[in-house]
């Protein structure tokens, strides 16, 4: 990427840990390994993306922002690319660049587990937070006061930060100096814009002041509660003054913490001119310290356009300048283009058509703004749709370029009536791309709130955004569009409605106080058939990991859910599909239970299943009041919620009522569900 940022950043302490570790080798120092651990890609791009916190057994590491992976990448000559055109132009728009590329994560699979291809890949990382204490002593300090060893080849999780001449609590000087290892020391400063910082536990003690006794104090973290909660006390072994930590926490502890300075440790910058924002106490491991901005797509088969419109787009990245140069003249422009983009295919008609789309002028600013603001995620799953509206070519037709293979199912006698499509789909490919994260609160309109969304890199205008491709099967549902509009008609009037957008309404101000103006609450509340569609793609999914062996982790929801619109007709339905990162995605069993027969009974018994919760009658009658601000009803881990991995919504918008009916209530779409 270019080195061209507006971020305030020194780029002579660049991350990279390979090049380290070689030129320590080159130095003859007995070495120390640059790998520290390894994670899915599923786990990497959810959990462990740039800026978030991974926990490793002896201390933590923050993945780098992007601009740190082009020096592995670097390292090999071609750079592969996750295709997927509709994604990929949607992830343009999201960060305002328009040479985006879909990349997967530096890795490549070993052929044995000893075996060296793909040590020189990895994903960079930083220590942090930077603050150790050690456990010997208590000794607070940075990382350059420990040292490092990370020796053993195949035992990463051995590497560890250590206090090299500890001579324990009393700082006994008669006593042996002996080797005692350090922990990270937990706590950070977090603001609404996603900065994240370390603690100042210097200033925290000294209460802003420098120490009276010396200038690099001696710090000191007296915490007996194996490094959880926020009860250990600073204490400053030079001039004697100390502070527990349970000053800083809480509304009354956030008046005592210093505004935002700006850091983006990821990025190893700054925001220029500072922050100032309000800050937060955040421990390492909070939930809330980081959430994933991602968007996926399963990948349909292009039509002849779309295709057009790709070639169009790889034409001109791999021309760049020599396009405007050499478009009128296509013997030239094949010579040029040969080695980097097939076209030979092309007669010269089809050749000018292709270059005259590539040479066609970019959005300007202000519509690329306009198109950012009016964009809605639904657009993402529109196409998804329209093709699952279309019968398959035969049972089992595979579209040889999508890899999508589907086949229509009969219905069951016994199926409920409101289920009026089934297909099963054979193979799928879904391809998710991580756009950026925020801090404190998560998003679920990267353009609501721009300003709050964190970049992954120091360039202005990446040229690309890491991406990971999950192969698996599916089962696709869909509801009856006129049962559906009808039950849809009678929960707006319904009490409980009004209770759940209340909720809403006090979230939404909550969250996003200064955006209160600009957009109205009730246009970002999913509508009463996203509640049903999504309450029913839990119970499934419950149902399919109790009845036929998959784990509930590895079955994800993709919901089509939304009434009818300007440019689009209603929906109602549902995708239930394996993702093959797991091995559990290629078993073939989930088409099996598409099976007429089989299904009827897995959706007979999931529904029964919905009519109960061990939490009754908390359970079913939970609903939001004033000022109460969550947003599911009837629902809870013992009934409908799913695990993360499963759930794309936070298991928010879910309650068993709009499902069937419940003791009190008759809300059901599906009646009294058996
Ligand atoms: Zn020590
Ligand atoms: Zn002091
Ligand atoms: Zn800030
Ligand atoms: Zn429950
Ligand atoms: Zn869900």
């Amino acid at each position: 990427m270019t080195t061209n940022t507006s971020f305030i950043y020194d780029a002579a302490s660049a991350v990279d840990p390979l090049g380290d570790a070689e030129r320590e080798k080159e130095k003859g120092i007995k070495h120390n390994r640059a790998k520290v651990g390894s994670g899915r890609p599923s786990s990497l791009i959810y959990t462990y993306g740039p800026g978030s916190i991974m926990d490793l057994p002896q201390f933590t590491i923050m993945p780098t922002g992007l601009d740190d992976w082009d020096r592995i990448w670097r390292r090999r000559d071609g750079i592969p690319e996750i295709r997927a055109p509709r994604l990929r132009e949607v992830v343009r728009m999201l960060l305002r660049s328009p040479n985006v590329q879909l990349r997967p994560f530096p890795w490549q699979p070993k052929k044995l587990s000893m075996s060296n291809e793909g040590n020189d890949l990895g994903v960079p990382a930083r220590v942090f937070p930077q603050w150790l204490r050690c456990t010997g002593c208590d000794m607070l300090a940075p990382l350059t006061s420990f040292s490092y060893t990370n020796t053993h080849p195949y035992r990463t999780d051995l590497a560890c930060f250590e206090h090299g001449k500890c001579t324990g609590r009393k700082g006994d000087k008669s006593r042996q100096a002996t080797r005692r290892p350090a922990v990270p020391a937990r706590y950070l400063l977090a603001c609404v814009d996603g900065h994240l910082d370390e603690f100042p536990y210097d200033l925290w003690v000294h209460r802003g002041k420098p120490c009276a006794e010396a200038e690099f104090p001696a710090l000191k973290m007296i915490d007996r509660t194996a490094g959880r909660g926020a009860t250990a006390t600073i204490r400053c072994a030079s001039c004697g003054l100390s502070r527990p930590m349970n000053e800083a926490q809480g509304e009354q502890g956030a008046l005592n913490l210093p505004r935002c300075r700006g850091r983006h440790p990821h990025l190893d910058a700054f925001q220029p001119g500072g922050c100032r924002n309000e800050t937060r106490l955040l421990l390492v491991g909070a939930s809330n310290l980081w959430f994933p901005a991602t968007q996926s797509i399963i990948v349909m088969p292009e039509s002849p356009e779309e295709q057009e419109g790709d070639l169009a787009d790889r034409v001109r990245i791999a021309l760049g300048d020599k396009l405007l140069k050499y478009r009128d003249n296509l013997d030239i422009l094949r010579d040029v283009l040969d080695g980097k983009v097939d076209v030979t295919d092309l007669n010269d008609d089809m050749l000018a058509q292709v270059v005259a789309l590539a040479t066609e002028p970019p959005a300007t600013a202000e519509q690329q703004e306009e198109q950012l603001r009016t964009w809605d995620p639904v657009d993402l799953l529109v196409p998804e749709w329209r093709y699952l509206q279309k019968d398959p070519l035969g049972a089992g037709h595979e579209d040889p370029v999508s890899g999508l293979a589907l086949s229509r199912r009969d219905l069951d006698p016994e199926l409920r009536l409101e289920i009026t499509r089934v297909l099963a789909v054979e193979r799928l490919r879904k391809v998710n791309a991580l756009v950026g994260f925020t801090r404190i609160d998560a998003m679920d309109r990267v353009g609501d709130l721009p300003r709050r969304l964190v970049p992954l890199t120091r360039a202005p205008r990446p040229e690309w955004t890491v991406a990971t491709e999950d192969r698996g099967e599916g089962i696709f549902l869909q509801l009856d569009e006129a049962a559906v509009a009808g039950w849809e008609e009678q929960i707006y009037k319904a009490a409980e409605w009004a209770a759940h957008r209340e909720a809403h309404r006090r979230n939404f101000y909550r969250r996003f106080s200064e955006t209160a103006e600009d957009i109205d609450p009730d246009s970002r509340l999913k509508p009463p058939r996203y509640w049903l569609v999504h309450t029913l793609a839990h119970v499934l999914i419950r149902e399919l990991a109790l009845t036929c062996g998959y784990s509930a982790a590895s079955l994800s929801e993709r919901l089509y859910a939304w009434p009818e619109a300007e440019g689009r007709a209603a929906a109602a339905g549902l995708l239930i599909c394996t993702t093959a990162s797991d091995s559990d995605g290629t078993l073939g069993g989930l088409v099996q239970l598409s099976e007429p027969a089989r299904l009827a009974r897995v959706v007979r018994d999931a529904l029964f299943r919905a009519t109960r919760c061990s939490s009754d009658p908390i359970c079913a009658t939970r609903t939001p009041q004033d000022p109460e601000d969550f947003l599911h009803g009837a629902a809870c881990h013992c009934c409908v919620m799913a695990s993360e991995t499963s759930c794309e919504r936070a298991n928010r918008f879910l309650d068993r009522r709009f499902l069937v009916n419940l003791r009190g209530s008759d809300l059901g779409f599906f009646g009294r569900g058996y």
